[in-house]
Protein backbone atom coordinates (compact mmCIF):
# COMPACT_ATOMS: atom_id res chain seq x y z
CA UNK A 1 0.00 0.00 0.00
CA UNK A 2 1.66 3.84 -0.62
CA UNK A 3 0.82 6.37 1.60
CA UNK A 4 -1.73 9.05 0.10
CA UNK A 5 -2.47 11.99 1.51
CA UNK A 6 -4.29 13.09 4.15
CA UNK A 7 -8.11 14.56 2.45
CA UNK A 8 -9.81 17.63 3.39
CA UNK A 9 -11.54 16.69 6.79
CA UNK A 10 -8.35 14.80 8.09
CA UNK A 11 -6.18 17.72 7.29
CA UNK A 12 -8.60 19.68 9.45
CA UNK A 13 -8.94 17.54 12.62
CA UNK A 14 -4.69 17.75 11.75
CA UNK A 15 -4.36 20.98 12.34
CA UNK A 16 -6.56 21.62 15.39
CA UNK A 17 -5.17 18.30 17.04
CA UNK A 18 -1.60 20.31 18.57
CA UNK A 19 -4.52 23.01 19.77
CA UNK A 20 -6.70 20.49 21.45
CA UNK A 21 -4.12 19.14 22.78
CA UNK A 22 -2.69 21.93 24.37
CA UNK A 23 -5.99 22.71 25.78
CA UNK A 24 -6.34 19.59 27.52
CA UNK A 25 -3.28 19.35 29.10
CA UNK A 26 -3.91 23.05 30.01
CA UNK A 27 -7.05 22.36 31.76
CA UNK A 28 -5.63 19.42 33.22
CA UNK A 29 -2.91 21.38 34.79
CA UNK A 30 -5.05 24.29 35.93
CA UNK A 31 -7.39 21.11 37.83
CA UNK A 32 -4.32 19.60 39.33
CA UNK A 33 -3.38 23.27 40.87
CA UNK A 34 -7.20 24.07 41.94
CA UNK A 35 -7.04 20.00 43.49
CA UNK A 36 -3.54 21.00 45.28
CA UNK A 37 -5.05 24.33 46.72
CA UNK A 38 -8.16 22.80 47.80
CA UNK A 39 -6.56 20.03 49.87
CA UNK A 40 -4.08 22.11 50.93
CA UNK A 41 -6.67 24.59 52.44
CA UNK A 42 -8.61 21.43 53.59
CA UNK A 43 -5.43 19.95 55.40
CA UNK A 44 -5.01 23.24 57.49
CA UNK A 45 -8.28 23.83 58.37
CA UNK A 46 -8.73 20.46 59.92
CA UNK A 47 -5.37 20.86 61.54
CA UNK A 48 -6.58 24.04 62.66
CA UNK A 49 -3.32 25.56 62.49
CA UNK A 50 -2.81 29.10 62.56
CA UNK A 51 -5.21 29.86 64.81
CA UNK A 52 -2.76 32.21 66.59
CA UNK A 53 -2.91 35.96 66.12
CA UNK A 54 -0.63 38.81 67.51
CA UNK A 55 -4.04 40.08 68.84
CA UNK A 56 -4.00 37.05 71.23
CA UNK A 57 -2.17 37.25 74.48
CA UNK A 58 -1.27 33.97 76.08
CA UNK A 59 0.06 34.45 79.65
CA UNK A 60 1.54 32.00 81.88
CA UNK A 61 1.64 32.10 85.30
CA UNK A 62 1.96 29.11 87.81
CA UNK A 63 0.99 30.67 91.33
CA UNK A 64 -0.67 33.60 92.67
CA UNK A 65 0.77 34.07 96.44
CA UNK A 66 2.30 36.38 98.75
CA UNK A 67 4.12 33.89 100.76
CA UNK A 68 6.87 31.79 99.07
CA UNK A 69 8.16 28.01 99.77
CA UNK A 70 10.28 26.41 97.87
CA UNK A 71 13.22 27.29 95.65
CA UNK A 72 11.35 29.15 92.61
CA UNK A 73 10.22 32.22 94.27
CA UNK A 74 9.87 34.36 91.28
CA UNK A 75 6.79 32.08 90.38
CA UNK A 76 4.49 33.35 93.01
CA UNK A 77 2.96 36.31 91.32
CA UNK A 78 1.93 38.69 94.75
CA UNK A 79 -2.27 38.91 95.10
CA UNK A 80 -1.65 42.67 94.68
CA UNK A 81 -0.13 42.24 91.40
CA UNK A 82 -2.47 39.61 90.25
CA UNK A 83 -5.49 42.17 90.69
CA UNK A 84 -3.71 44.82 89.18
CA UNK A 85 -3.20 43.01 86.24
CA UNK A 86 -6.64 41.60 85.83
CA UNK A 87 -7.46 45.40 86.07
CA UNK A 88 -5.36 46.21 83.40
CA UNK A 89 -6.75 43.69 81.27
CA UNK A 90 -9.82 44.87 81.63
CA UNK A 91 -8.72 48.60 81.03
CA UNK A 92 -7.46 47.90 78.15
CA UNK A 93 -10.53 45.66 76.80
CA UNK A 94 -9.12 42.68 76.85
CA UNK A 95 -11.94 39.71 76.61
CA UNK A 96 -10.50 36.69 78.35
CA UNK A 97 -11.26 33.36 76.19
CA UNK A 98 -9.94 29.61 77.09
CA UNK A 99 -6.65 28.27 75.72
CA UNK A 100 -9.32 25.78 73.67
CA UNK A 101 -10.96 28.65 72.37
CA UNK A 102 -8.44 30.64 70.01
CA UNK A 103 -10.11 29.38 66.91
CA UNK A 104 -13.41 31.09 67.75
CA UNK A 105 -11.74 34.30 67.48
CA UNK A 106 -12.26 36.21 64.62
CA UNK A 107 -9.65 37.42 62.84
CA UNK A 108 -7.72 40.97 64.41
CA UNK A 109 -9.80 40.14 67.87
CA UNK A 110 -7.96 41.35 71.07
CA UNK A 111 -8.04 38.53 73.76
CA UNK A 112 -6.36 37.10 76.63
CA UNK A 113 -5.47 33.75 77.00
CA UNK A 114 -4.88 33.06 81.24
CA UNK A 115 -3.06 29.98 81.87
CA UNK A 116 -1.65 28.21 85.22
CA UNK A 117 0.41 25.16 85.02
CA UNK A 118 0.67 22.84 87.88
CA UNK A 119 -2.63 23.44 89.39
CA UNK A 120 -1.48 24.55 92.43
CA UNK A 121 -3.75 24.91 95.81
CA UNK A 122 -3.68 28.88 95.16
CA UNK A 123 -5.63 28.55 92.27
CA UNK A 124 -8.66 27.73 93.67
CA UNK A 125 -8.22 29.82 96.53
CA UNK A 126 -6.47 32.95 95.53
CA UNK A 127 -7.18 32.82 91.64
CA UNK A 128 -10.68 31.49 91.42
CA UNK A 129 -12.29 34.19 93.58
CA UNK A 130 -10.94 37.32 91.37
CA UNK A 131 -11.84 35.22 88.20
CA UNK A 132 -15.46 35.37 89.69
CA UNK A 133 -14.81 39.23 90.79
CA UNK A 134 -13.82 40.34 87.36
CA UNK A 135 -15.92 37.91 85.16
CA UNK A 136 -12.55 36.23 83.35
CA UNK A 137 -11.56 33.23 81.99
CA UNK A 138 -8.89 30.59 82.72
CA UNK A 139 -7.24 27.47 82.10
CA UNK A 140 -5.19 25.34 84.67
CA UNK A 141 -2.95 22.69 83.18
CA UNK A 142 -3.06 19.60 85.54
CA UNK A 143 -0.80 17.12 85.90
CA UNK A 144 -2.86 14.18 86.94
CA UNK A 145 -0.40 12.43 89.36
CA UNK A 146 -0.33 15.43 91.51
CA UNK A 147 -4.13 16.02 92.29
CA UNK A 148 -4.42 16.28 95.57
CA UNK A 149 -1.16 16.28 96.75
CA UNK A 150 0.38 18.74 99.47
CA UNK A 151 -0.55 22.63 98.01
CA UNK A 152 -2.00 20.99 94.56
CA UNK A 153 -5.77 21.02 93.51
CA UNK A 154 -8.39 18.27 94.39
CA UNK A 155 -10.65 16.98 92.61
CA UNK A 156 -13.94 18.44 94.17
CA UNK A 157 -11.73 22.31 94.05
CA UNK A 158 -11.72 21.31 89.94
CA UNK A 159 -15.27 20.43 89.93
CA UNK A 160 -16.33 23.42 91.73
CA UNK A 161 -14.04 25.55 89.40
CA UNK A 162 -15.34 24.05 85.95
CA UNK A 163 -19.08 24.56 87.09
CA UNK A 164 -18.61 28.64 87.50
CA UNK A 165 -18.01 28.58 83.69
CA UNK A 166 -14.96 30.52 84.40
CA UNK A 167 -12.70 27.93 84.55
CA UNK A 168 -11.55 25.27 82.19
CA UNK A 169 -8.59 22.25 82.33
CA UNK A 170 -5.88 21.15 80.00
CA UNK A 171 -3.55 18.47 80.60
CA UNK A 172 0.10 18.80 81.70
CA UNK A 173 0.84 15.05 81.25
CA UNK A 174 0.46 12.65 84.44
CA UNK A 175 3.95 12.96 86.37
CA UNK A 176 5.14 16.39 84.93
CA UNK A 177 7.61 14.54 82.53
CA UNK A 178 10.20 16.38 79.90
CA UNK A 179 8.74 14.94 77.19
CA UNK A 180 11.52 15.40 74.71
CA UNK A 181 13.75 13.31 76.99
CA UNK A 182 11.59 10.46 77.34
CA UNK A 183 10.76 7.34 75.77
CA UNK A 184 7.95 7.52 72.79
CA UNK A 185 6.00 5.06 74.36
CA UNK A 186 6.14 6.42 77.94
CA UNK A 187 5.60 9.58 75.74
CA UNK A 188 2.78 8.78 74.40
CA UNK A 189 1.00 6.87 77.36
CA UNK A 190 1.61 10.41 79.39
CA UNK A 191 -0.30 12.00 77.09
CA UNK A 192 -3.05 9.51 76.72
CA UNK A 193 -3.69 9.00 80.25
CA UNK A 194 -3.78 12.62 81.46
CA UNK A 195 -6.20 13.20 78.98
CA UNK A 196 -8.27 10.46 79.40
CA UNK A 197 -8.54 10.45 83.52
CA UNK A 198 -9.41 14.65 83.18
CA UNK A 199 -11.92 13.69 80.78
CA UNK A 200 -13.15 11.31 83.30
CA UNK A 201 -13.55 13.84 85.96
CA UNK A 202 -14.63 16.63 84.40
CA UNK A 203 -17.36 15.08 81.53
CA UNK A 204 -15.68 17.33 78.43
CA UNK A 205 -13.52 16.48 76.13
CA UNK A 206 -9.87 17.93 76.90
CA UNK A 207 -8.11 19.83 73.59
CA UNK A 208 -5.18 21.85 75.30
CA UNK A 209 -2.24 20.58 76.49
CA UNK A 210 1.06 22.60 77.95
CA UNK A 211 4.60 21.16 77.71
CA UNK A 212 6.10 19.79 81.22
CA UNK A 213 8.96 22.82 81.39
CA UNK A 214 8.04 24.12 77.88
CA UNK A 215 9.97 20.73 76.42
CA UNK A 216 9.22 19.81 72.96
CA UNK A 217 10.28 18.61 69.67
CA UNK A 218 8.57 17.26 66.11
CA UNK A 219 8.13 13.86 67.63
CA UNK A 220 5.84 15.35 70.58
CA UNK A 221 4.19 17.35 68.60
CA UNK A 222 3.37 14.79 66.61
CA UNK A 223 2.21 12.20 69.52
CA UNK A 224 0.15 15.45 70.85
CA UNK A 225 -1.71 15.80 67.56
CA UNK A 226 -1.97 11.80 67.76
CA UNK A 227 -3.53 11.70 71.11
CA UNK A 228 -6.11 14.62 70.06
CA UNK A 229 -4.52 17.63 71.49
CA UNK A 230 -5.43 20.44 69.30
CA UNK A 231 -4.09 23.85 70.72
CA UNK A 232 -0.04 22.90 73.10
CA UNK A 233 1.30 25.47 74.59
CA UNK A 234 5.18 25.71 75.06
CA UNK A 235 6.64 28.90 77.38
CA UNK A 236 8.48 30.19 74.73
CA UNK A 237 8.03 33.99 74.36
CA UNK A 238 6.28 34.93 71.16
CA UNK A 239 8.52 36.72 68.46
CA UNK A 240 6.74 35.56 65.36
CA UNK A 241 3.53 36.36 63.82
CA UNK A 242 2.19 33.37 63.90
CA UNK A 243 2.79 29.75 65.42
CA UNK A 244 1.35 26.41 64.97
CA UNK A 245 -1.19 25.33 66.87
CA UNK A 246 1.98 22.62 68.32
CA UNK A 247 3.88 25.07 69.64
CA UNK A 248 2.35 27.89 70.69
CA UNK A 249 4.13 30.55 72.75
CA UNK A 250 3.19 32.29 75.81
CA UNK A 251 4.42 35.44 77.52
CA UNK A 252 5.70 34.75 81.51
CA UNK A 253 4.40 36.54 84.15
CA UNK A 254 6.50 36.33 87.19
CA UNK A 255 7.03 37.64 90.78
CA UNK A 256 9.04 40.66 90.04
CA UNK A 257 7.51 42.02 87.09
CA UNK A 258 6.70 45.49 87.19
CA UNK A 259 3.20 47.17 85.72
CA UNK A 260 5.14 48.77 83.20
CA UNK A 261 6.28 45.41 82.06
CA UNK A 262 2.93 43.80 82.39
CA UNK A 263 1.34 46.55 79.97
CA UNK A 264 3.95 46.30 77.66
CA UNK A 265 2.99 42.75 76.76
CA UNK A 266 -0.66 43.68 76.63
CA UNK A 267 0.16 46.69 74.06
CA UNK A 268 3.05 44.91 72.07
ZN1 LIG B 1 4.79 22.61 84.98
Amino acid sequence: MTKTQPNKTQEKHLKKSPALARAIIISVFLLCIAAGLLLFFLHREEKNTYSYSPETKILLYHLVRDETYGDYEYLFVKEADFENQLREIQRMGYQTVFADGLSELEQGEKAIVLTFDDGYSDCYETVFPLLKKYGMKATFFISTALLGQENHLTKEQILEMQASGLCRFGSHTVNHIRLDEALTDEAERELEESKKELEALIGEKVTSLAYPNGAYNDLVELLAEKCGYLYCYTTNPPTEPYYENTALPRSYVVRDMTAEEFSAILES
